[in-house]
């Protein structure tokens, strides 16, 4: 980027003379190019346009009257032009015309001088104008430069580090987006909570850095069971979420047990072994009569991926299926104004006994 500013300094200017006459053309190049700029000649507004679209000068020195197309629509479409960079227009005027200058300056020209010219001062306007452009081009390297930086700060702030896949303030406004999405064209979104099984042994016996090593290959088998469409996030530690837009119960249900097959015939490899692991799901999906919101979905996916790991691991589990329903004991409410103590005790309960389970096996 720097070195892209410091060679558009070094190498020579481009001035596009543009005059119905040729002798003033003629002059104007010549004492131009002895003071080191390069020079280009137009005698009418239209050949000014295709010199500035095809040449791309760094600045125009364009006479007022001419036939045909004058100076002020040249520069009127010179600047209504959005594709060209800035442009400095210097208009020329005849001495007595200080209407022309006005209306030049108001279609946009940047600065002008009288006829006859003065070449000192047209030197000293060249060489002004091409200061502001080089500024002006400076600002407009910095502001790409930023842009990007932002688009890849916000890329990172909405990716999980260690995995790749999104993170969980990205799962959230996705859900929210999706489910948004569904709402309005009533259609089907299925939600996937997963959990590998004794994740904790992982690190126990074989250290974090194979914990880490099984986290990263799980998530890239979720991602390439995903479709294109599909989400594939880290909720939290070993936890992940997926979210399948226009996907029903019935194939969120068939998706999952394909990943859980995946992961159970898969050996993690970690450097100094491999070992296997399995995987329990919960899914949810909307529309369904005891699921109204976001919040809903995700909790309904919640509390089955609990009922999976209570009922032995390695499981996919549907909320609101008998095998859900009998293991709750009664009917599920999932959101409702219970939703918030429920998400709360649910959390502290499922941690509880998911200790409770590995401390008795
Ligand atoms: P369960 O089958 O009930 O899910 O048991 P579990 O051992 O998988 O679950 P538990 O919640 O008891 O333990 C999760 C462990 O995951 C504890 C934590 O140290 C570990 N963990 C969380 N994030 C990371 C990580 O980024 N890297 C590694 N290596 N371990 C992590
Ligand atoms: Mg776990
Ligand atoms: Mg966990």
């Amino acid at each position: 980027m720097a070195t892209e500013a410091a060679e558009s300094r070094s190498v020579k200017k481009k001035i596009l003379v543009v005059d119905d006459h040729e002798d003033n053309v003629e002059v104007l190049r010549a004492r131009l190019e002895s003071r080191g700029y390069d020079v280009e000649g137009a005698m009418s507004g239209q050949e000014a346009l295709d010199s500035v679209s095809r040449w791309c000068p760094d600045l125009v020195l364009l006479d007022v009257m001419m036939p045909d197309m004058d100076g002020l629509e040249v520069v009127r479409r010179l600047k209504a032009d959005a594709s060209l960079p800035f442009i400095p227009v210097i208009m020329q005027t005849a001495l007595d015309s200080t209407e022309r200058m006005v209306a030049g300056l108001e279609a946009g020209a940047d600065d002008y001088v009288t006829k006859p010219i003065n070449f000192a001062e047209l030197e000293a306007r060249v060489r002004s104008l091409l200061r502001i452009k080089r500024l002006q081009q400076d600002l407009a390297e910095r502001e790409k430069e930023l842009s990007d930086m932002n688009d890849k700060l916000l890329r990172i702030s909405l990716t999980d580090g260690l995995t790749g896949v999104d993170n969980r303030r990205a799962l959230e406004q996705r859900l929210h987006e999706m489910f948004e999405h569904s709402l309005r064209l009533h259609e089907p979104i299925s939600v996937v909570m997963c959990d590998i099984d004794h994740f904790k042994k992982v690190n126990d016996t074989y250290g974090h850095a194979a914990g880490d090593e099984v986290l990263k290959q799980f998530a890239g088998i979720l991602t390439a069971e995903a479709r294109e469409i599909d989400r594939v996030g880290r909720y939290g530690g070993e936890e992940f979420l997926l979210l399948l837009p226009g996907t029903v119960l019935d194939a969120a249900v068939t998706f999952s047990e394909r990943v859980r097959h995946r992961v159970d015939s898969h050996t993690f490899s970690y450097e100094g072994g491999t070992l296997k692991r399995t995987v329990s799901f919960g899914v949810a999906s909307w529309p369904h009569p005891k699921i109204s919101g976001r919040e809903g979905i995700l909790k309904a996916a919640d509390d089955a991926l609990y009922v999976a790991k209570e009922t032995g691991r390695n499981r996919v589990v549907r909320f609101d299926s008998n095998e859900f329903n009998a293991h709750n004991g009664s009917e599920a409410e999932p959101d409702a104004a219970i939703s918030e103590r429920q998400n709360t005790a649910g959390r502290e309960r499922s941690s509880e006994s998911r200790v409770t389970a590995e401390g008795s096996a």
